[in-house]
């Protein structure tokens, strides 16, 4: 499979489409899930072109690695889910629910969640 330009998060990452952005530098851009699940619902992704999970941690520099994990600890902290706690989730390919083909990490939080899966 090839990374395909066209997908969504793409277009957010080029302007083309707004997004209500919570975190960005040099490899990462956070922002607001457009159908949040939870009171908190961040998607932080990499800038490169990875689709998956395993693809970007098989692939990415150490420097983006350690860029994408660092923004996760800022969110977190800015959005107060430390304390409370928060669930992150990263859906990869078909079997994973993955809608959006340019790897994500959803950030879950601001109330009691449920299951992990319903
Ligand atoms: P996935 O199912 O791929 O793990 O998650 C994709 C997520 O992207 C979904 O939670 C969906 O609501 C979100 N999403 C899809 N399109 C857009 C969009 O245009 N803007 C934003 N902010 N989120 C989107």
């Amino acid at each position: 499979m090839t990374y395909d330009s066209e997908n969504i998060f793409a277009k957010i990452l080029r302007g083309d489409i707004p997004c209500d952005k919570v975190y960005e530098d040099d490899h990462v851009l956070a922002f607001r899930d457009i159908a949040p699940q939870a009171p908190v619902h961040i998607l932080v992704i990499p800038k490169g072109a990875y689709m998956t999970f395993e693809n970007f941690s098989a692939n990415a520099s150490a420097e983006e690695i350690v860029a994408f994990h660092r923004a996760v600890a800022k969110i977190v902290k800015d959005e107060n889910l430390a304390e409370k706690g928060f669930r992150s989730i990263a859906n990869s390919g078909d079997f994973g629910g993955q809608e959006v083909p340019h790897f994500h990490l959803h950030l879950l939080g601001g109330e009691k969640l449920g299951p992990m899966l319903p």
